[in-house]
């Protein structure tokens, strides 16, 4: 039996696992096929390539992925890129191009929200971040510490998340970018969770026709925290425009009970699963 999971998060981007814990938790959870896809870094498999008898197991099968920041009509979307090769210069650059962009916008994100009268986030946001790559998770958890929101989802909804202030989409290179990226390193572009892009119908088939055309491959057709008929939907535009089938949770952390890693709806049948291209 094989079980395929290819999203996940390390303590590398915003993911609260050390990049073993993870792996020791996917076998627990009977994944026999694990893409760490961290959010513009590879380091998990830097890591992993550097320890390659301390993490040799036979139970598990790791894909070397990431999430590339991307933008569609300046909304933030995501790109996963599956079986990359990390030591490619491509992805080298990218992840270079990537940091670089990361760090000024947390800066931006900062003076946006010191002009609504918040202290300085970029010190508390980066110490949080640590090794990883600073993302909003981490803005959001410093502001919850400091007692300026409430909770982490207040503080997407209030300031961070599409739309608000904090929501800065703009900087990240555009779909063909990313997919050229992704194909100069051997890998597979995926459109990451199509259905949690806030979007129309019809907004959403002009950005799935946008990625066929930058030579996007597959998008998520069953993500974590899914609703029921996201699927379906979803097996209908791999139909129309050509698209496999990913299958990946986005798990994070595991006390957000919203998501398991390993879990997400069933693929439809009439799917042709990404990993045909492995
Ligand atoms: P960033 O990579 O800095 O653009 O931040 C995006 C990340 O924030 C996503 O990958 C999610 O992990 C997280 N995120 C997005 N929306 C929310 C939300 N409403 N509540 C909590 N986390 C969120
Ligand atoms: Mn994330
Ligand atoms: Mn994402
Ligand atoms: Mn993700």
């Amino acid at each position: 039996m094989t079980k395929y999971d290819l999203h996940s998060h390390t303590k590398y981007s915003d993911g609260s696992l050390s990049v073993t814990e993870l792996i020791e938790l996917a076998i627990e959870r009977g994944v026999t096929h694990l893409a760490i896809t961290d959010h513009d870094t590879v380091k998990a498999h830097i890591q992993l390539a550097e320890n390659k008898a301390a993490f040799a197991s036979d139970k598990i099968c790791i894909i070397k992925g990431i999430e590339l920041s991307s933008q569609w009509n300046n909304m933030g979307v995501h790109i996963v890129g599956l079986n990359i090769d990390i030591n490619s210069a491509a992805i080298k650059t990218a992840v270079v191009h990537q940091t670089q962009l990361r760090l000024e916008r947390v800066k931006t994100i900062s003076k946006k929200l010191t002009q609504r009268g918040f202290p300085d986030i970029t010190q508390g946001a980066m110490t949080l971040a640590g090794e990883g790559q600073v993302g909003r998770p981490h803005i959001a958890q410093h502001m919850l510490e400091e007692g300026l929101v409430s909770s982490v989802g207040q503080a997407f909804n209030k300031y961070l998340g599409a739309g608000k202030v904090g929501d800065i989409s703009n900087v990240w290179p555009d779909l063909e970018q990313v997919v050229e990226w992704i194909h100069a390193a051997g890998g597979i572009a995926v459109l990451a969770h199509p259905s949690r892009y806030k979007m129309t119908r019809t907004k959403r088939r002009r950005l799935m026709a946008d990625f066929a055309d930058a030579g996007g491959q597959a998008i998520e057709v069953c993500a974590g925290n899914q609703v029921p008929g996201v699927a379906e939907e979803m097996a209908a535009v791999c139909d129309e425009f050509g698209f496999y089938a990913s299958v990946g949770s986005d798990f994070h952390n595991p006390d957000y009970r919203w998501v398991k890693l390993g879990q997400y709806p069933k693929l439809p049948k009439a799917c042709k699963p990404v990993w045909e291209l492995f």
